[in-house]
């Protein structure tokens, strides 16, 4: 690749990792295109026949090093506020130095059909008429300028509360962005029409005298497609007060692209997810949106060899997967700089039209949700789990899940140690003792957050002089619910990362959108690096200890 210009497919990997690595190649500029296997005429009708990417549309989209660090790339980990110094140009490193273009397979065909080097590898065919060739570049000539226009601008983040009744300093946090591409009829714009709905609704229950135990804070980030920039910054600028009083964090970004319900979150929030899925109704066939989850989820069974580790699920046949949060969305800098519980989620379908023109009214009123159905079951869905969450006396945060899930990645994690013979350079025992310990120490306060509940319940109809004492207990358990995430934070960063904290999740360093759980251990794996594979594990095992000493405080 050294001096050549790159043309490189999209998908698989996020494109700021493809710009990267074309970059670490030595290339000297990169042109992206959408195959037509992937979100084209292979998939069936094009626009404005039906959903899929036609011949002339390009994918739009940021390439900056995500997994790097997202936010205004002049002021990682600072709030890009007047005053606040900023690198130069020369000094930013979550940027590409070479020019990066995204075309349509209508114009990469022209590039592609002519190469005249060997056949393809497998698994390099596409969706265009044509065996494809790699290199024999001779034949082809590019001519590659962009116009960039770097400049300093300001942009909005819309913040809006409703304060709670009870304890006003706990937060549940609903975010969405509401930049786009261009229209973003799907990308943001369902996802805000559900936002300024669930707001829409929680103004008429206020109205009918309703007031939320805890505060519910809206959030309409701007600057998301370029970088998580409004989510990012409003989270560095406020990352102490968050991390005493943020609950939770409930993304929804593509609210609706289709009728298939998916989620994505931390494992504490697994049971409160589907608890609210079985409570909204999925518009189409009148089943619960559950119902319809579970159906399709066991029509496309995952395939049984899989563990349930290497999906990145709960369960694959018992329930449908929620999966770990990678990147991509505004979850990113809640949940992996700070440590707070966080959820995205959405009804994908056949969405072809991904950050281009034609992602439009007209695509979303023929192809989408023409009746505007689904974005009023993702405002249920949504506004539901965030008032379970701002209402309920003991917070719905379950880290027995969490924990039989850092498990899973543990076991998956030693069979890839073990196959490449790497298993010998550090000792797995602590390791599977900090998870035990954590493991019962989940167990131990569910089992009395549950019994707690019930206690302030029959201490406060008995007006008996028990209940303050009832009521104390309920509050240590639950500040130490929202405490065991922070507890998975490590501010010495991960590695050649450090904006980074978490460390069970990350995004992957070269998948950018897809997490990769228990980063640094993986990565260090991947590289065959056994002494970083051992620190890497001895900070998951402290991570571990800490969250198992917080849950155990709430006991004394
Ligand atoms: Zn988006």
């Amino acid at each position: 690749m050294k001096g050549k210009i790159v043309i490189a497919r999209y998908g698989n990997s996020f494109r700021g990792v493809k710009a990267k690595v074309a970059e670490d190649h030595g290339a000297i500029g990169l042109i992206i295109y959408s195959d037509p296997a992937d979100d084209g005429y292979m998939q069936g009708d094009v626009y404005p026949k039906g959903p899929w990417r036609p011949a002339g549309s390009a994918q739009r989209g940021s390439v900056q090093f995500l997994s790097t660090a997202p936010g205004d790339p002049l002021t990682p980990g600072k709030p890009a506020l007047p005053g606040v110094p900023r690198l130069k140009m020369e000094e930013v490193r979550t940027l590409p130095r070479i020019p990066v273009q995204p075309i349509s397979y209508g114009d990469a065909r022209h590039l592609l059909e002519p190469l005249g080097g060997p056949v393809r590898p497998k698994g390099f065919q596409g969706g265009l008429p044509f065996p494809y060739h790699v290199g024999g570049t001779e034949y082809v000539r590019v001519h590659l300028k962009t116009v960039m226009d770097y400049q300093v601008r300001k942009i909005w983040d819309v913040i809006s509360r409703i304060d709670g009744d009870e304890e006003k300093d706990r937060w549940v946090i609903m975010g969405n962005h509401r930049d786009a591409w261009t229209f973003g009829a799907v990308d943001p714009n369902s996802g805000t029409a559900a936002l300024l709905e669930a707001a829409r609704g929680f103004g008429a229950l206020l109205k009918k005298g309703w007031k939320p135990r805890r505060s519910i804070v809206l959030c309409s980030w701007d600057g998301e497609e370029y970088g998580l920039l409004g989510s990012t910054e409003w989270v560095e600028d406020n990352a102490e007060e968050l991390k005493q009083k943020a609950v939770a964090y409930l993304n929804v970004d593509s609210a609706v692209s289709g009728q298939n319900f998916g989620a994505s979150s931390v494992p504490s929030m697994w049971k409160l997810i589907r608890a609210a899925t079985r409570d909204v109704k999925d518009p189409k066939t009148g089943q619960t949106v559950y119902q319809q989850w579970q159906t399709r989820a066991q029509e496309q069974q995952p395939d049984p060899e899989l563990t349930n580790a290497e999906i990145g699920s709960d369960t694959k046949i018992a329930e449908a997967r929620i999966s770990a949060l990678g990147s991509g969305s505004d979850f990113t800098p809640f949940l992996q700089h700070i440590g707070i519980p966080s959820s995205d989620m959405g009804f994908g379908g056949d969405y072809g039209v991904y950050h281009s023109a034609y992602d439009s009214f007209y695509w979303m009123s023929h192809f989408g949700d023409p009746n505007f159905v689904y974005h009023v079951a993702a405002a249920q869905l949504w506004g539901t789990i965030a008032m379970r969450l701002a209402d309920a006396a003991g917070l719905p945060l379950d880290y027995r899940d969490y924990a039989s899930q850092v498990r899973d990645f543990f076991d998956e994690s030693m069979k890839t140690a073990r196959r490449r013979k790497l298993a010998g350079g550090f000792d797995e025992k602590p390791m599977i003792s900090a998870l035990q310990s954590f493991s019962d120490e989940a167990e131990r306060i569910e089992k009395s957050r549950q019994e707690t509940i019930v206690e302030v319940e029959r201490t406060r109809v008995e007006a008996s002089d028990r209940h303050p004492r009832a009521l104390a207990r309920l509050q240590r358990i639950n500040d130490a619910l929202l405490a065991v995430e922070r507890s998975f934070t490590d501010e010495r960063g991960l590695r050649g990362r450090s904006w980074y904290t978490h460390q069970i999740y990350a995004p992957g360093t070269y998948t950018g959108y897809a997490a990769q759980p228990l980063p640094d251990f993986r990565q260090a794996l991947d590289d065959r690096n056994t002494a970083n594979a051992k620190e890497a594990l001895d900070r998951i095992i402290e991570a571990l200890n800490r969250a198992t000493e917080t849950l155990r405080k709430a006991r004394d």
